[in-house]
């Protein structure tokens, strides 16, 4: 590899070699996407201009699926680490890259595996349900995978006496517990950005805007879900507030999917759920280390690229195949 990039991944984490700032980057990120036969995902806590010009917009899961029903020879993941390599499980003979390599997640690095494999000893008759959020490691060491969308009807499709350990994200493992009335072990782990809401801010929001519907999603604190009108995964939410017919929405999760709500529902009203310290939103701060120049590089020197091991794509795809399995019986 050549030493510029070397240099630059280890210590950037992306390729920062200067760009020609007469370039219309939007365009040249076509013509590249085209030459290298490359689609572009971006997930909904993606800046509004990179959701613009992806081929695929979504929640991670949904994203990799549909790369991997592609005939594309490199997938570019507009998001985070753990995504990027839940497309390479599904794609393994593609090409994956993520603009930002050092776009990581808070949730995930909550649990490190190493940890993770000394926890689930302790409890050698349980079985391991891992949130999606998770580094392919932890995927591997899982019995199954879920979704935020189908984390309840998966613990609910087990036999009541199974023992189960669910990980990484301690609120939704508690909004599971909660709707099935299960006993599960948790894992201590958290997204930063769901855990940055202020009950009393909601409320406040909530007076001065009667008749808004508050949706959350299931990674906020329980005193932020008690009384959500919708609690669902991105992708529910923004179906919510297609279908239903209220006209405000106050919305509990990263800003980013309001840019999709809006252009769904342009008459529409949304505002983001305020955060409890002062600063005015909830950006997730590793979603928004991509930005269009590091797209554009990223596609011209096809780096930086994830790779993992064998073993671990052969093990980590196993609990995303009984999830998929689960959920077609189930009629998901
Ligand atoms: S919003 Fe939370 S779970 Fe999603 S990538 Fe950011 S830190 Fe991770």
């Amino acid at each position: 590899m050549n030493t510029i990039f070397e240099r630059d991944l280890e210590a950037k984490g992306f390729i920062d070699l200067p760009i020609d700032p007469s370039i219309d980057l939007v365009e040249e990120i076509k013509k590249l996407k085209k030459e290298k036969n490359a689609v572009i995902l971006a997930h909904y806590y993606q800046e509004a201009e990179i959701q613009d010009l992806a081929d695929y917009i979504g929640d991670s899961l949904g994203l990799s699926q549909q790369a991997a029903k592609t005939d594309a020879d490199v997938i570019v993941f507009a998001g985070v680490h753990f995504m990027a390599e839940t497309a390479k499980i599904l794609s393994p003979t593609k090409k994956v890259l993520l603009p930002d390599l050092k776009a990581g997640c808070s949730l995930s690095d909550s649990c490190p595996a190493h940890l993770f494999a000394k926890f689930k000893a302790q409890y050698p008759d349980h079985l391991v349900i891992t949130y999606v959020n998770c580094t392919a490691e932890l995927k591997a060491l899982s019995d199954i995978v879920c979704t935020s969308s189908n984390a309840v009807q998966i613990v609910e499709s087990l036999p009541a006496e199974q023992k189960i350990i669910f990980g990484p994200d301690r609120n939704l493992g508690d909004y599971v517990k909660k709707k099935t009335g299960r006993d599960l072990v948790l894992w201590n782990g958290a997204c930063m950005v769901h855990e940055i809401f202020s009950r009393e801010k909601i409320d406040k929001l909530k007076a001065d805007n009667p008749g808004a519907k508050f949706i959350a999603h299931p990674e906020c604190e329980e005193h932020i879900l008690v009384d959500a009108d919708y609690i669902g995964s991105t992708s529910g939410m923004l179906k919510f507030t297609i279908e239903d017919s209220c006209e405000t929405f106050i919305v509990a999760t990263e800003s980013g999917i309001l840019h999709q709500m809006q252009k769904a529902s342009p008459s529409k009203k949304f505002i983001p759920a305020p955060p409890n310290n002062s600063c005015a939103c909830n950006d997730c701060p590793h979603m928004r280390l991509n930005t269009l120049e590091k797209l554009y590089n990223c596609l011209k020197y096809d780096l930086p690229e994830i790779t993992l091991p064998e073993d671990v794509i052969a093990r980590a795809q196993k609990p995303i195949e009984r999830m998929l399995d689960i959920s077609a019986k189930l009629g998901l």
